[in-house]
């Protein structure tokens, strides 16, 4: 019966634009739409969105990367969901308004409310089920707020009048019009409320963060028949069959099926997350143990690590000391000499994020000489990127006990190629970069393709993941040893700076 639909649609709800894209049978991308929304900064540390303005972008794009090829709602097999992580929404289930601003995951106003949970011993409690660590970054203490500050919140949700939902949950409820209050394990693994372990909302954190039940949407696998979009959304009642957290939905996408398979993200920041199977592991490194998918029964865990500045290294170099204009030219500048003639960039701008989790650490060049030019400075932020990432995958072969096969990579960065061959010396292990890097709609389609039979199986999914080009490996051993060694040297450096 599939064998008539032509399409499957991806709705992408990123952290600064909503983005629709229609992938074919071959995974190949149709139709894309995207759509900037606002950024709210009302006070130092305080990131809002508009829930609204999130909702109207997303709707919007979804209609217009259909329109502007002609697609037919009907062609449309099933709509897969991912989107930023942790961001929270609580909204009244009558009017269906949200009550208050989303909380962006950024936002950093409860931090000093974990502070007071951590001294009061409750982090290995909070490790032990939900994998994370306890910061103001995941959605638990972002509702705990909105309750306590918005008047008659908190009387209203022990009402049952309030639903919270993360962006994937606020986007069904209005696909739905109101009909699913729904979220999948991914997106739940990441609110601080969710026992990884168990695979169910935990009494202990709800009452510890003083969070009703009744908020919270149902909990679902991340492929299936899970909701059905109301019949004036688009003109048609299409399954809502995938959902995802964007980290998630990537290293689905790039077809990470197998423990011991990892990716990395080279955006703004880089995000690294490694597939280790039907274990959660617990990390000894401070990575996150979080869900990875739900498909059918079996449920598939990750270790997660994120790198604070990525490429954002080389926007500091073109905008900050604008050295060039153009980020590709930092390829030209760090090729132009042979090495890097012992110049190390440790990027610790915004303090040191995994492995190191060290906020008072702070940026610093090292081994500057008379000779030292531009292009030393653009090599060393370059190789900055790849020793940070060499870091996070060195923690999480630790925490596995396994050697990383293959890096599988997106992002703007991976553009570079000299950082890619780069990354692979320093890994001592190839590097793969896909032909399409939207590895992270992809995903969310082929979850959704999978419930519904357009792709028949993972192993159908595997011969549409097409490598555009692989770095091997060629670096001799002492050389990287060597590197290793100043690096390491050089972060021990920078560490605890501010007073
Ligand atoms: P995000 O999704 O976080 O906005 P993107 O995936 O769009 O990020 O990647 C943009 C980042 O990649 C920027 O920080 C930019 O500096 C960096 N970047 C883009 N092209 C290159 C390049 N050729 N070499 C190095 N860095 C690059």
């Amino acid at each position: 019966m599939t064998q008539n639909f032509t399409y499957v649609l991806a709705l992408d709800q990123g952290t600064t634009s909503s983005r629709a894209i229609v992938f074919d049978k071959k995974g190949q991308l149709v139709s894309v739409a995207q759509k900037e929304f606002t950024q709210y900064f009302p006070q130092q540390g305080w990131v809002e969105h508009d829930p609204q303005e999130i909702w109207t972008s997303q709707s919007s794009v979804m209609v217009e990367a259909l329109l502007s090829k002609n697609i037919l709602p009907s062609q449309i097999a099933a709509i897969g969901i991912t989107n930023q992580r942790e961001t929270t929404i609580v909204w009244d289930k009558k009017t269906g308004k949200a009550i208050y601003p989303a909380i962006v995951w950024q936002d950093r106003r409860t931090s000093a409310y974990c502070d007071s949970l951590k001294q009061a011993g409750h982090t290995e409690m909070i490790a032990q089920k939900t994998g994370l660590l306890l910061d103001a970054y995941f959605s638990a203490t972002k509702i705990r707020w909105i309750l306590a500050h918005v008047p008659g919140a908190r009387e209203k949700a022990h009402a049952g009048e309030l639903a919270f939902g993360t962006v994937d949950t606020w986007l069904i409820w209005n696909l739905t019009a109101g009909k699913s209050h729904l979220t999948d394990v991914t997106n739940a693994s990441r609110t601080l409320l969710f026992n990884i372990h168990t695979q169910q909302w935990d009494q202990e954190l709800l009452q510890l963060f003083d969070i009703p039940a009744s908020l919270l949407p149902q909990v679902t696998s991340c492929s299936g028949h899970l909701a059905e979009t109301a019949g004036d959304v688009l003109q048609a009642k299409i399954p809502i069959t995938g959902i995802a957290g964007d980290q998630q939905a990537a290293l689905f996408g790039q077809l990470c099926t197998q423990a011991g398979m990892a990716k990395t993200t080279y955006g703004t920041g880089c995000f690294l997350v490694m597939n280790t199977g039907n274990v959660a592991v617990r990390s000894s490194n401070q990575l996150l143990t979080t869900i990875a998918w739900k498909i059918g029964n079996e449920i598939t865990y990750a270790l997660e690590g994120s790198v604070f500045i990525g490429g954002a290294a080389i926007q500091w170099l073109r905008d900050g000391l604008q050295l060039f204009s153009d980020a590709k030219e930092s390829e030209k500048l760090a090729t132009s000499i042979p090495d890097n003639e012992g110049v190390y960039f440790v990027p610790a701008l915004a303090g040191l994020g995994a492995p190191h989790w060290d906020q008072q650490a702070r940026g610093a060049f090292f081994g500057i000489t008379r000779g030292t030019g531009i292009a030393h400075f653009t090599r060393a932020a370059l190789e900055a990127i790849a020793y940070q990432v060499y870091d996070v995958i060195q923690a999480m072969e630790k925490d596995c006990g396994t050697p990383l096969k293959e890096l599988r990579v997106d992002g703007g960065a991976t553009a570079n190629s000299f950082l890619m061959q780069f990354q692979a010396d320093l890994l001592n292990c190839p590097i793969n970069r896909p032909k399409i890097i939207e590895t992270t709609a992809l995903g969310a389609a082929f979850l959704a393709g999978l419930a519904v039979g357009f792709w028949k199986s993972q192993e159908e999914l595997q011969q549409l993941w097409q490598s555009d080009r692989k770095f091997s490996p060629q670096m001799e051993e002492e050389k990287r040893q060597k590197l290793v060694h100043f690096w390491n040297k050089a972060v021990q450096r920078t560490k605890h700076w501010q007073e």
